[in-house]
């Protein structure tokens, strides 16, 4: 049985809790989703979902529940939707607390303001495309670095980045209907796992 906590600080939580419930029931496995707000709820999951919200915001609390550090000695999977890709970044535009779990630069509302909100088809390479993207004042990758890889990019922009037992995506699959994206989250922690 696997555990997926949705940290409970900020942002669009019960919708990522929604898409993990029907995720799970998708793929028929084992495994449970609650929200968690302390280090110690955290430190239970085998994965954490970092949702959108306010990347200044989120990344405040998580230092002051030292989570982060849970987060990095337990060797959990994140996988960080929007404010939750900047916050898994090494490096952002702004001066904030970041976990430094993927080794990027990400740029904050790296769409400008007359695209703020948008959908676009996406080219992914972990789903069999495309994949509905839907964009939200949203980041990007200015570069990955390392054994980073980039999963697809928009306009020439980097929109999701896998690294070791992360994810970083840059929209919201949670407020779509599609499930790959969860999907792909849950193989690789069930892979950390067995
Ligand atoms: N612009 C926000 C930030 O960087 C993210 C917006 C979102 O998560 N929808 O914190």
């Amino acid at each position: 049985m696997i555990k997926i906590g949705v940290l409970n600080l900020q942002g669009d939580i019960s919708e990522h809790v929604e898409m993990t419930k029907k995720t799970i029931a998708k793929m028929k496995i084992e495994a449970e989703v609650s929200k968690v707000n302390t280090s110690s709820e955290v430190a239970e999951c085998n994965g954490i979902i970092i949702s959108g919200g306010e990347s200044t915001v989120i990344g405040r609390l998580i230092k002051e529940n030292g989570i982060d550090q849970v987060i990095k000695e337990n060797k959990i999977s994140v996988l960080g939707t929007c404010a939750g890709m900047v916050l898994l970044g090494q490096e952002t535009d702004y001066d904030q607390p970041l976990l430094d779990l993927i080794p990027m630069k990400v740029k904050r509302n790296g769409f400008g303001r007359q695209k703020a909100s948008f959908e676009a088809e996406l080219e992914l390479k972990i789903t069999n495309n495309p994949y509905p993207g839907v964009f939200i004042r949203a980041p990007y990758a200015c570069h990955v670095k390392d054994k980073a890889t980039t999963l697809g990019k928009f306009h020439d922009k980097i929109i999701a980045v896998a690294y070791k037992n992360h994810l970083a995506a840059a929209f919201h699959p949670e407020l779509t209907e599609d499930t790959r994206i969860h999907e792909y989250f849950i193989k690789e922690v069930l892979n950390c796992v067995e």
